[in-house]
């Protein structure tokens, strides 16, 4: 069978460039398309996609898109209506798209509207003798599924991270505007609501993961816990690198036993076996033994260095490329000390 591929994508908040992780999607889509040596369309969901669809010159795709006041904001009635209208006119077999919030919500009911297949969370998209063959992770990322399905078409959502995001000459690139028919619009998004950059610890698309073990709370050499010293390193860092914060489970746990706290953690930043296994290319563990059931939750950092006072901890028995044998108080107050010069 012939496949077709669209990749559907859409606009960050400044309403003229795609997001990150369309883009991974796009890069996604043309490896697949060049393994079948299938045709590409690229859909652009954006009140007016031409400055947008700069970003893909070169891809030589078909790029379509609508175009209308109702595509600005994200609204189920008008991204549903858009993808649908999107994947009846490019008739794609394969419909790639990011798995971001935006279409995550719609991208279901948009696979009933066409009649077709969805798979989320996919990590890897190959294919071989028996057709498309798409990897997911189930159980907290212990088991990884291969899955391959007959029906088509079939919308795949892809992990941000998994694909590096297309880079192209930005160039005028043609767009085909494809006629939407909106239901009546109940919706109107007349703001955002959303914590403070420096509230907001958790940053899916930083460079860094820091994580933040139990050691920070802990006595210290002077037989004191010094917290709030702690905290304000944590955050100065944070600040300073734009790194996003992981947690042990220890130390998020410790609210519950009236021990000294970080009052910026919570159970979200828990990374590990029972909490989140985030991606980002380089990790810096700080106070942290480096257990196996928190470690399992770096499995898809690249770089991983680590700051233990224990020679024997787990980093450095293996778990990490780098292990500094140093007091993490002092190591992260001279980091600060230098990102702050160098800004
Ligand atoms: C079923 C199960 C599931 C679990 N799931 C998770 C999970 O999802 N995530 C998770 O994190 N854990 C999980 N755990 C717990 C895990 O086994 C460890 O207990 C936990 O990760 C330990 O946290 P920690 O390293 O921060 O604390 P600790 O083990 O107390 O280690 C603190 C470290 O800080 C160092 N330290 C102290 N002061 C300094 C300093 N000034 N400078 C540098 N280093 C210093 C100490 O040397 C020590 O190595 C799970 C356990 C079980 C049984």
């Amino acid at each position: 069978m012939q496949e077709s591929i669209l990749v559907l994508t859409h606009v960050d908040d400044t309403g003229s460039s795609l997001t990150t992780a369309s883009l991974e999607a796009v890069t996604a889509g043309q490896e697949l398309a060049a393994r079948l040596s299938a045709p590409l369309a690229i859909g652009i969901i954006a009140e007016d996609p031409g400055a947008a669809a700069r970003t893909l010159a070169g891809t030589n795709a078909r790029v379509v898109g609508v175009l209308g006041k109702a595509f600005a904001q994200s609204r189920y009635g008008s991204d549903a209506a858009a993808c649908e209208a999107i994947c009846k006119a490019t008739r794609a077999s394969v419909i790639l798209a990011p798995q971001s919030s935006r279409f995550a919500r719609v991208a279901a009911g948009v696979a009933h509207r066409i009649s077709g297949s969805i798979d989320t969370h996919i990590t890897s998209i190959r294919n071989n003798d028996h057709g498309i063959e798409a990897s997911r992770w189930f159980y907290r990322q212990r088991i990884e599924a291969v899955l391959t399905r007959a029906a088509r078409p079939w919308i795949l959502l892809i992990e941000a991270g998994t694909y590096p995001a297309l880079v192209c000459d930005d160039a005028d690139v043609a767009v085909e505007r494809v006629a939407v028919e909106l239901p009546a619009i109940r919706t109107d998004v007349t703001g955002t609501r959303a914590p403070a950059q420096d509230a907001q610890t958790i940053r899916p698309d930083a460079k860094m993961l820091f994580v933040a073990g139990a050691g920070w709370t802990k006595k210290q050499p002077d037989g004191h816990a010094h917290p709030a010293e702690a905290g304000d390193l944590i955050l100065a860092f944070l600040r300073k690198a734009g790194a996003s914060l992981g947690s042990s489970k220890s130390l998020v746990d410790q609210g519950g036993e009236g021990q000294p706290v970080l009052p910026f953690l919570t159970h979200m930043n828990q990374v590990g076996q029972t909490g989140s296994t985030p991606r980002h290319p380089k990790g810096l563990a700080t106070c942290c033994h480096g257990e196996e059931p928190h470690v399992v939750g770096w499995r898809f950092i690249g770089d991983r260095r680590a700051i233990s006072l224990d020679p024997n901890c787990g980093w450095a028995r293996g778990k990490a490329d780098v292990v500094y044998v140093a007091d993490a108080f002092k190591v992260m107050a001279k980091v600060n000390e230098l990102l702050g010069s160098k800004a």
